[in-house]
């Protein structure tokens, strides 16, 4: 197998790992028990491998001159369990099955919180609420609190259990802070993450919803921005601030790379 080459071992953010890939490939090549754990290891920390990636993977393991018999059955559980995450992967793809609620705001709403402007949009703008206790029913109800003196809303807000739209996604709402002429506010639909309950059950959900939307549309992950993209502020915080993550790996290029694999 030492002629060929793969798009996975490039893809290998750590050099070693690269390096350990590039030696198993060789003729005479083998992989230490510690190099497989370290593959392993960079296999998850870029998310769900794509069918392709799976096979390359598979074709360099199984192949590769392994030291010994424990090497060789880890391979095997390794790819075992790599192949039913992908599965459960595909399964999922097929529907779209979050609670999905239409709630719109009134366009007589304070502050001009829906101008009723019309919009055909071009991006979806990620943020996440900065509010560690609320969920998407109180998100929505405050944007219709008669004490919420603010110029801000949103089109989409998802948490553990269910997405509702506060706003039509063909009218303009004011989230991106780029001001009255901005593309982010002008051309893109807002998505509020929620930061309470089950983080992981919520970033699943805003992953299938985000893909619902592109799909939607027919958008690939280039449409997708953070708020962070049109002003720079550090939102959507619970992905691109190492400090509000949950897991480290759940970085905003994970997100994507998830979202893509809904597509
Ligand atoms: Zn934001």
């Amino acid at each position: 197998m030492g002629n060929k080459s793969y798009a996975l071992v490039s893809k290998m953010r750590d050099p070693s790992v690269r390096m350990a890939l590039a030696n198993a490939l060789k003729d005479d090549g083998r992989l230490s028990y510690d190099e497989i754990l370290m593959i392993v290891a960079s296999t998850y920390d870029w998310g769900i491998v794509t069918w392709h990636e799976f096979n390359d993977l598979k074709t360099i393991l199984n192949e590769a001159k392994t030291i010994d018999q424990r090497s060789k059955n880890y391979i095997n559980n390794f790819l075992n369990k790599l192949y039913h995450d992908y599965l459960a992967n595909q399964s999922k793809k097929k529907a779209f099955t979050l609670p999905y609620t239409k709630d719109h705001i009134p366009k007589t709403t304070n502050n001009s919180r829906r101008p009723g402007y019309a919009m055909t949009p071009q991006y979806l703008t990620i943020h996440s609420t900065a509010n560690p206790k609320s969920y998407a029913t109180g998100e929505r109800k405050w944007l219709t609190n008669p004490t919420n003196n603010r110029t801000a809303s949103f089109h989409l807000v998802v948490d553990e259990k269910e997405a509702i739209e506060c706003l039509p996604l063909n009218e303009v709402a004011w989230h991106a802070g780029d001001g009255g002429k901005g593309t982010g506010n002008r051309k893109s639909i807002g998505m509020e993450i929620c930061e309470s309950g089950d983080r992981q059950k919520t970033l699943e959900n805003a992953i299938s919803l985000a893909a619902k939307i592109l799909k939607d549309h027919s958008w690939d992950t280039t449409k997708l921005k953070r708020h962070y993209d049109w002003t720079q502020k550090i939102c959507p915080r619970i992905l691109i601030d190492s400090g509000q993550r949950d897991k480290q790996t759940q970085t905003w290029e994970w997100f994507t790379k998830q979202v893509a694999t809904l597509l």
